[in-house]
């Protein structure tokens, strides 16, 4: 099994788990070296096959417009940070929150044993932008997963299972959030 193949087998996961709520949405890509593997815009994520992965080189944007519209955010991240591999999904529950706070504290015992909170990134431009990019290289030096502002969930890992890790735990961290505030007089 090449990265190719880990790449589609993690898009098939991330749909499993729920995590892709509009067919065409998200996007996810690996690392070797000075190489990114990442999906090409326009293609499912649950439904990916070879041809819709495409090789770039970190220190050249060759092909850049062919990929996913986050690629510049994917490299940045890469670049300001150990990462291996991302996934990005536009979550609900995780959206909704950053909608409402700064950043996103577990209530659930297992969330607050994997993260102490999540940060909630605004930019003017929330998809797309370089702002985003720039922002997401710097918070992800010190954090594995953040939430931007209305827009979705970016998690980093040392492979892609690992960032799916994190990427679920936030929405199952978000999910339960809200259920919390929500029952308990609610979501403020
Ligand atoms: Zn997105």
């Amino acid at each position: 099994m090449d990265i190719i193949d880990e790449i589609i087998e993690a898009g098939k996961k991330l749909m499993e788990f729920g995590m892709i709520e509009s067919s065409h949405s998200g996007n996810l890509s690996a690392r070797i070296n000075d190489k990114i593997y990442i999906k090409k815009h326009g293609r499912m994520m649950g439904y990916l096959k070879r041809e819709d992965i495409i090789e770039l080189d970190m220190n050249s944007e060759e092909g850049y417009s062919e990929a996913s519209v986050e690629v510049y955010a994917h490299r940045n991240i890469y670049l300001n940070s150990d990462a291996k591999a991302i996934v990005h999904a536009h979550t609900p529950y995780a959206i909704v929150l950053s909608l409402l706070y700064d950043k996103i504290e577990p209530v659930d015992e297992e969330g607050k044993f994997y993260l102490e909170n999540i940060p909630v990134i605004v930019a003017e431009r929330a998809v797309a932008s370089m702002e985003i990019a720039e922002k997401l290289g710097e918070v992800m030096r010190e954090n594995r997963v953040a939430v931007i502002r209305g827009h979705g969930t970016f998690a980093i890992g040392e492979n892609l299972d690992e960032a799916i890790k994190y990427l679920t735990l936030c929405e199952s961290i978000s999910h339960i959030s809200y259920l919390f505030h929500l029952y308990k007089g609610g979501v403020h």
